[in-house]
């Protein structure tokens, strides 16, 4: 008798066959003729298997007929083809051995459907329920993705450190490590002497993996990272968590419209893949979550991504006809109403925005000809807004000196940095894509916090 996940019973050549299968039970419904139909429920696919169990199984009074959701089980039977609609097959059991009882007076799935918020407070169960398993196995593909895409176009996998000593933009707010008992922190002439900490300088956990690529980059051609990042901003938004995943890839030899390119085929590789291997999550997210879903899907894998200079994007708001909430000016960053009208109203697919304001972006991206703006790119996407962000790196070391200086950051910290510049210095690019803001953008799913295992968020970090 062969294992067998409920995926693979559920399919029809696997009629005839004698199996065994473990799961959590989802319903249970006695019939008159004296036998049960137990819905089973594994994880490895959306839709249940049906057990049809007989009244004659030694144990159908005391313990089949006490099965209740939640539940765990393992059945023994034969696969057979089911008359019922929707299902190939049901599974007509010789044996069913409870595994592991749930009180049906307190098993909090036991009928009730939850809201999202109260799911989050039960995050160590909220994994059974239907939209939570369905995020899980097409987070699973879109990472599974992101893999085979870099695998296959020969990128190396480099692991980024999670605790770093640099600040890569200055961008976020960052969480500090350290061992310091925080009641008597260590001071030298009322400041904090961080000599004595674990690592002797200031440490903290990285908001991105990006100048580490770079130095990989230099060196092996193309590379990408994934992993965690953290931000300590206190952003309650539905689009910042703060823990997230991250994939950056950086190429050597890349200029910003190589990198667009890039960022281009990447995602409609995931959202392509996701279609085609999730096609049964993907109906349940159109069904319940967002009607549009694999249309929208489809639609952008199969036209160009919109390409839009900044100032191009500024004009384009200006004669928009409309009062913005936050006016638009040539040189302030776009907010979020003007992201939406442009990906959303405007054009209604995604959107490349690039070449930024320097004196809004940070110091490592590329000075382009004009002096005024750098080599940055946003894609930005309906629904999410910004997906990924990235730019064409500064390989100049006079101007990176020079950029560093404008934005007050001190060369001593980042001599390594500069180093890369002195000695075979390589025009290249990346980007960075947020893990769940891509999870969001193809299931539709409103919370970001409903897309990533364990949330951690301003004032959250139960589970
Ligand atoms: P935003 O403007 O949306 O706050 P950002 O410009 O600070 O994002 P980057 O530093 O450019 O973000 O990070 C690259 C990508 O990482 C973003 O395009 C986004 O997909 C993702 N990302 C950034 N911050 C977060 C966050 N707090 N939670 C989840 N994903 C994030
Ligand atoms: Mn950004």
């Amino acid at each position: 008798m062969e294992g067998l996940s409920v995926a693979q019973a559920r399919k029809s050549e696997n009629a005839g066959r004698q199996a065994v299968l473990q799961g959590w039970v989802r319903t249970r419904r006695d019939s008159k003729g004296g036998f049960s139909f137990i819905e089973l429920n594994d994880g490895s696919c959306m839709a249940n298997l049906q057990i049809v169990a007989d009244g004659k199984l030694a144990n159908y009074e005391t313990e089949i007929k006490q099965l209740s959701a939640g539940c765990s089980i393992t059945v023994e039977g034969e696969l057979k083809p089911s008359p019922a609609k929707g299902q190939a097959t049901e599974i007509h059991a010789s044996r069913v051995t409870l595994v592991g009882h749930a009180d049906p007076q307190t098993y909090e799935l036991q009928k009730k459907r939850h809201s999202f918020e109260y799911l989050r407070t039960i995050a160590h169960l909220r994994p059974r329920t239907n939209t939570f398993g369905a995020v899980m196995r097409v987070r699973n593909q879109i990472c599974r993705s992101i893999h085979d895409f870099f695998q296959e176009q020969g990128f190396l996998y480099i692991q980024a450190p999670i605790i770093t000593a640099s600040d890569c933009e200055g961008a976020g707010e960052m969480f500090k490590v350290t061992t310091f008992d925080l009641a008597r922190v260590p001071k030298r002439e009322q400041e904090v002497d961080y000599a004595q900490d674990f690592f002797q300088r200031p440490a903290f956990l990285t908001v991105s993996g990006q100048l580490e690529a770079e130095i990989f980059a230099c060196s092996l051609g193309k590379v990408y990272t994934f992993g965690p990042t953290f931000r300590a901003e206190n952003s309650n938004t539905s689009r910042h968590l703060a823990e997230f995943w991250m994939v950056e890839p950086e190429m050597a030899f890349f200029e910003l419209s190589d990198n667009m390119d890039l960022a281009e085929a990447f995602l409609k590789r995931i959202f392509g893949d996701v279609l085609t291997k999730c096609p049964e999550d993907m109906a349940f997210f159109a069904e319940h979550i967002e009607k549009t879903t694999l249309s929208r899907l489809e639609a952008i894998c199969n036209s160009e991504f919109v390409r839009l200079s900044y100032s191009e994007a500024i004009a384009l708001l200006e004669s928009a006809g409309r009062t913005w909430e936050y006016p638009v000016r040539w040189g302030t960053d776009l907010q979020a109403e003007h992201e939406r009208y442009l990906t959303e109203e405007k054009f209604q697919k995604p959107v490349i925005l690039f070449d930024y304001p320097r004196t809004i972006k940070p110091f490592y991206m590329r000075v382009n000809e004009d002096g005024r703006t750098v080599r940055a790119m946003d894609v930005l996407v309906p629904g999410v807004g910004e997906i990924i962000g990235g730019s064409q790196r500064e390989e100049r070391l006079d101007i990176l000196k020079q950029r560093m200086a404008e934005q007050r950051l001190d060369p001593e910290s980042y001599w390594w940095y500069l180093d890369l510049r002195r000695d075979g210095t390589v025009p290249h690019s990346g980007f960075g894509l947020g893990l769940e803001r891509a999870v969001q953008f193809v299931t539709g799913m409103t919370n970001i916090r409903d897309v990533i295992p364990f949330p951690r968020t301003p004032g959250s970090a139960e589970f």
